[in-house]
């Protein structure tokens, strides 16, 4: 049963970074543990570049990176199958988004413009805690062999661990098919609202299809959002302003994340979220509670691959 005093809070990030560091240059056992490789900080820090190596550390610590034998294995599985879902979601959500954002400046009045401010910002943050729950869920429970979902849809999280600048490689098709996916539902029945609806109707839920518009566009910018947070060359200037000012995920803030064992700051959004759910101690609460029930150890299998050597 995991407790409380068996895991690590956000404020000892600092110290399990510097942990991380010690085990790379082989002072104690700890060093055998490959889950103690800070890998993001390694292979993303500007003054370190994209380093990576098909070596093992002189302490045995397996290499992160593209040739790790686990993110290897993890990347071959991407199939064209996935790449044609990723390729319809990505068209569909696109001109849902276009035709509804149309739409509401079509119907926009300045009554009510407090409420219509207050719903976008709460629609931001919904996505950050979604972001966060979908994240969590997939990192922390079921494995890469469950039918269907694991290979199209876990996959991309654990090889996310162990290979964490592989995100910076794949295209815009691969960083935000899946997210669109998601937000087709909701943003193609909206478009239904706004074609069939009388006028009278579409103001009365104006508030409400602002909320979820806000929601849906940044649920379907996650993953972008994600990618740019992992980039630390070439990102236009005004991607760079908005993460330093913290409207969307900063690099620094999503790299207490991928300190290993990778279980807190899960939000990747805006991130607005993870101090106070980690304060609240929201994801340990959730996994003790679920661990409680089912038996099921949280990130088990993440764990697998992530030691994984050929
Ligand atoms: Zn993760
Ligand atoms: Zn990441």
């Amino acid at each position: 049963m995991l407790t409380a005093n068996s895991r690590r809070s956000k404020d000892s990030v600092g110290l399990d970074w510097l942990a991380g560091n010690m085990a790379r240059t082989g002072s104690g056992g700890a060093a055998s543990d490959p889950r103690l490789c800070p890998m993001a900080e390694e292979g993303e820090a500007p003054e370190s570049g994209n380093r990576e190596s098909t070596e093992p550390d002189k302490d045995g610590c397996p290499r992160w990176g593209s040739q790790h034998a686990g993110a290897r294995e993890l990347a071959e599985l991407y199939s064209p199958g996935k790449r044609l879902q990723e390729w319809i979601s990505v068209i569909l959500c696109f001109v849902l988004l276009s035709f509804n954002f149309c739409s509401l400046i079509r119907y926009f009045t300045l009554d009510h413009i407090t409420s219509i401010i207050f719903s976008i910002f709460a629609g931001i943050v919904t996505a950050d805690f979604a972001s966060g729950l979908v994240h969590w869920g997939a990192d922390t429970w079921g494995s890469v062999e469950l039918p269907i979902v694991g290979k199209a849809f876990i996959r991309p999280f654990r090889e996310h661990h162990i290979d964490p600048t592989a995100i910076t490689r794949h295209d815009f098709i691969e960083t935000n098919g899946d997210n669109c996916m998601l937000t087709i539902i909701p943003l193609a029945y909206m478009a239904y609202k706004f074609m069939f609806l009388s006028p009278d109707v579409i103001h009365k839920s104006y508030q409400m299809d602002c909320f979820v518009f806000a929601l849906a566009m940044f649920a379907t910018l996650t993953n972008q959002i994600h990618k740019w947070s992992h980039t630390y060359f070439g990102l236009p200037t005004w991607v760079v302003f908005l993460q330093d000012w913290h409207v969307i995920l900063p690099r620094k803030h999503h790299r207490i994340h991928h300190v290993s064992p990778h279980e807190t700051y899960f939000c990747i959004t805006t991130g607005w979220l993870n101090y106070p759910l980690e304060k609240a101690g929201f994801w340990r609460r959730l996994e003790d509670f679920i661990h409680g029930a089912t038996g099921e150890k949280p990130r088990s299998d993440d764990l697998k691959w992530a030691q994984k050597v050929k």
